[in-house]
């Protein structure tokens, strides 16, 4: 037997969205990604970094991210010591639970969400414990004061769209004693954003990724907003080459075009809107959503029926045994004809 740590041994390891081989032959709504591509000017710094023969990939990257930082605080007015860049916010969420919580903390996340936050509390060695919903999308049985390390609160939802409000979110930084995460991976669809609490609340710390809204799912980039004295510390136990060169002239350059965001923001919300009604005619239940995917109920309650029709029609879509989320499947919005195109799959 390997000397393993014994939570690594009996733990699971997260499975991802499928990712097909021949992705070419299937309209792949299952992993939220975006249907259009990144700014042409994140291709061309992409390029100019790389120039013609790759010579400035012999030098390490800057380590401090410091002008991709730099235009994360010009775009959301904070000073670069309230922000950090990220492999992803998935390394985000990482570092968090190793500098908050050590072996047996608590570390909270809502049940149903994104299930890889359980993952990296298994790694960590920490106790999770999760908070349900509503039948309105309120947390259920929230204490008036948790005392938690940290509370993952997944805003936008994930996999089911709705927001949480703001009015809610600095409830729940008052009554946790812990942080407070806001995973804002879908932020940039939603009406609202938790970023201006940042300054009032030190516990509260909100993520955001480049992989949805951006376009950049194959860069891995991600950035925290939070109180200087945590982006400190997550600086701190990063791996000081975390972001490659590529990686970095990409984020610089996407976050400085918010005028292709906007518009590719507005794409993808009208035909989340438009698809959402179309399904609702048919007789589909749609949660409404504010990110880039929808939540949609079988007629039947068989969710898995439904994936398994859709995937007959080379569609991918997302569905979660998980007995809370077998009732239907998440669809990630695509653009207009391949929601047509599924669509027509489904009689609508
Ligand atoms: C996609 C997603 C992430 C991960 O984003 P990356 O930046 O690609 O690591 C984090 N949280 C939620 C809820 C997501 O859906």
């Amino acid at each position: 037997m390997l000397p393993l740590r014994r939570n690594i041994a009996e733990m699971a390891g997260y499975v991802p969205g499928f990712q097909p081989a021949d992705a070419e032959r299937w309209i792949k709504l299952n992993t939220n990604e975006n249907p259009y591509p990144p700014s042409p000017r994140v291709v061309e710094a992409i390029r100019n970094e790389l120039g013609a023969d790759g010579a400035r990939l012999r030098q390490y990257p800057d380590a401090g991210s410091r002008a991709a930082r730099a235009a994360a605080a010009r775009l959301y007015g904070y000073d670069a010591d309230w922000l950090i860049l990220a492999n992803g916010s998935d390394e985000l969420l990482n570092n968090l639970i190793r500098a908050f919580a050590g072996e047996g903390d608590e570390v909270a996340y809502i049940h149903p969400s994104y299930s890889y936050y359980g993952t990296l509390i298994a790694i960590q060695g920490a106790r999770p414990r999760t908070f349900g919903l509503t039948a309105q999308f309120k947390l259920a049985d929230f204490p008036a004061r948790y005392d938690g390390k940290l509370f993952f609160l997944t805003s936008p939802h994930a996999p089911l769209g709705f927001a949480f409000s703001l009015a809610e979110i600095e409830d729940l930084a008052q009554r946790c004693s812990g942080m407070l995460v806001v995973d804002e991976a879908y932020a940039d669809f939603a009406a609202d954003s938790a970023v201006t609490l940042v300054r009032r609340y030190p516990n509260l710390v909100v993520t955001r990724t480049f992989s949805k809204s951006y376009a950049l799912a194959g860069m891995r980039l991600g950035l925290a907003v939070a109180h200087p004295e945590v982006v400190a510390a997550l600086d701190k136990i990063r791996d000081h080459y975390h972001l490659d060169r590529l990686a970095l002239v990409a984020a610089e350059a996407a976050l400085e075009d918010q005028g292709y965001l906007r518009q590719r923001l507005a794409q993808v919300c009208a035909t989340r809107e438009r698809f959402s009604v179309r399904l609702r005619a048919a007789g589909y239940p749609v949660i409404a959503s504010q990110a880039n995917f929808v939540f949609v109920s079988a007629p039947d309650g068989n969710g898995q029926r439904l994936y398994q029709q859709l995937y007959d029609a080379r569609i991918l879509v997302r569905y979660f045994s998980d007995a809370l989320l077998c009732h239907g499947v998440r669809i990630s919005i695509g653009t207009d004809a391949e929601m047509d195109a599924l669509l027509q799959v489904l009689g609508a």
